[in-house]
């Protein structure tokens, strides 16, 4: 993927407290319909682009929430305290990617994800897109 309008993005949470730039272009781009996703988020699935941690700056107080995964790995969510917009998540699996929650992503209209993980978790009425590939449990 060498798109340009993708190389480089900026987002922030509802409140504005929180601002990111993103120097790299993702490396994976997904749509989860697990549960933890689904409260995590408030919607119907989660959408994640997942970037090198390493490209990622971000400015303002983040809080963290840690949960464990149902492969027993340690996943971490990074909201603003202000607002409580989620912005990112990572997994102790991969410390080398961090995901950024799509809806806080400034310009998004690129986004097009690569894979629908737990699929065997969707909700019967959530639109997804027929040519994108589903995968019952984790992709990755
Ligand atoms: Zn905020
Ligand atoms: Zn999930």
């Amino acid at each position: 993927m060498t798109d340009p309008e993708t190389s480089k993005f900026t987002g922030h949470c509802l409140c504005g407290s929180i601002r990111f730039e993103c120097n790299a272009e993702p490396e994976v781009q997904a749509c989860c319909h697990c549960d933890d996703c689904r409260r995590a988020t408030g919607g119907v699935y989660g959408s994640f682009v997942f970037v090198a941690t390493k490209a990622l700056h971000v400015t303002g107080e983040m809080r963290a929430y840690e949960h464990q995964s149902d492969r027993g790995n340690t996943m971490t969510k990074d909201f603003c305290p202000m607002c409580g917009s989620h912005m990112f998540e990572s997994n102790s699996k991969s410390p080398k990617l961090r995901g950024i929650f799509v809806g806080v992503i400034d310009d998004a209209s690129w986004f097009k994800p690569q894979a629908y993980v737990y699929a065997s978790k969707k909700l019967p009425h959530t639109p997804v897109d027929p040519e994108v590939e589903a995968f019952d449990k984790m992709r990755w």
